[in-house]
């Protein structure tokens, strides 16, 4: 989870000893944490298999646990809505049972979504507009969510969710579109690609940094009672206006290089998703700190760095 070693480094700085769970599988993957491999511990788990969870924390002995974990592509979530829902609605039960049993004065922080919204009822969004998910990843999410809130009433366990808008960092995987447009302009930029293929240009998202996030959800946890929060900005950008300072950041027009193409259409889109993030403004003190521009200019600067020994196309 690209987020997750950003809270990572968050919690080094304030002097935490920090596990990190992770699945076994036959190829590691750890490049977002190994700037700081030697400071955390990992532990094997996986949010299929309620014995590891236990495991996990009788093990690391945990003041708070912060759940990252999800099959979090949307679009995958079609494909496989089964495997969604064990995951990203089913692994939260597990994992609140875990602390249930291991140690209920455990503090929990779950990861929800600003796609619970999807078909929106209001705009902006804040804690109690009322979900309606357009994908079986924002249905999932919002089983997480209610589960959450049902530990914390049923056995008073201090348990927050965290409804995040998308957060974006150059960690994030390649296949999110912010993600995707940088490592495309700077592709084209250095001659290893022709150009971009996209999908609805029109998508309009609140976009901000990961790494501010990550305070928010830690702030959560240090309130005197348990409670959900709204994380956004609070403004909202296209997809086509992403392409234009991503491009232009590069000294290119975006125009000449981007392609819409329907395979990169979803079944349902959401509307328009832009949070009203006042109350963990007024309550937690927090407020964003890089805005979007300055986001995207950060991501194709090291997509630019990390490309630029490659060799360009003939
Ligand atoms: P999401 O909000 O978690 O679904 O984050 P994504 O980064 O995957 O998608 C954000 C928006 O960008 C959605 O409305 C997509 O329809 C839109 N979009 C347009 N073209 C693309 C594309 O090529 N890939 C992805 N992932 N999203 C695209």
């Amino acid at each position: 989870m690209a987020y997750g070693s950003y809270l990572a480094e968050f919690l080094l700085g304030k002097g935490y000893q920090v596990f990190g769970m992770v699945r076994r599988s036959s190829t590691e993957k750890s490049d977002r944490i190994e700037h700081i491999r030697s400071r955390i511990t990992l532990l094997q788990g996986d949010l299929l298999d309620q014995t590891s969870l236990i495991e996990a924390l009788r093990e690391s002995h945990p003041d708070e646990v912060y759940n990252l974990a999800a099959q979090s592509f949307v679009p995958t979530s079609w494909n496989q809505p089964v495997l969604t829902g064990e995951f990203t609605a089913l692994g939260v039960t597990r994992l609140l049972e875990a602390v249930r049993k291991v140690n209920p004065k455990i503090k929990f922080y779950q990861a929800s979504s600003s796609e619970m919204f999807g078909k929106v009822r209001e705009t902006p969004q804040n804690e109690k507009t009322p979900f309606y998910p357009r994908s079986p990843y924002g249905v999932a999410k919002v089983y997480g969510h209610f589960i959450t809130v049902n530990y914390r009433e049923s056995y008073s366990i201090f348990a927050c969710s965290g409804i995040l808008f998308n957060h974006e960092s150059s960690r994030r995987g390649l296949e999110f579109v912010t993600r995707k447009v940088t490592d495309g302009a700077a592709r084209i930029k250095l001659g290893l690609a022709r150009e971009l293929r996209l999908g609805n240009l029109d998508s309009k998202r609140d976009w901000g940094f990961a790494g501010d996030y990550v305070e928010a959800m830690w702030l959560m946890l240090q309130q005197d009672n348990p409670d959900d929060y709204v994380v956004g900005t609070g403004k909202t950008h296209s997809v086509k206006e992403l392409c234009k300072i991503a491009f232009s950041h590069v000294g290119l027009d975006y125009e000449d290089y981007v392609k819409v193409d329907k395979a990169f259409m979803r079944p349902a889109e959401v509307d328009l998703l832009v949070a009203d993030p006042s109350k963990a403004g007024k309550v937690l003190g927090w407020k964003p700190k890089v805005g979007f521009e300055q986001l995207i200019a950060m991501m194709v600067d090291h997509d630019l760095e990390r490309l630029k020994t490659q060799k360009p196309q003939k």
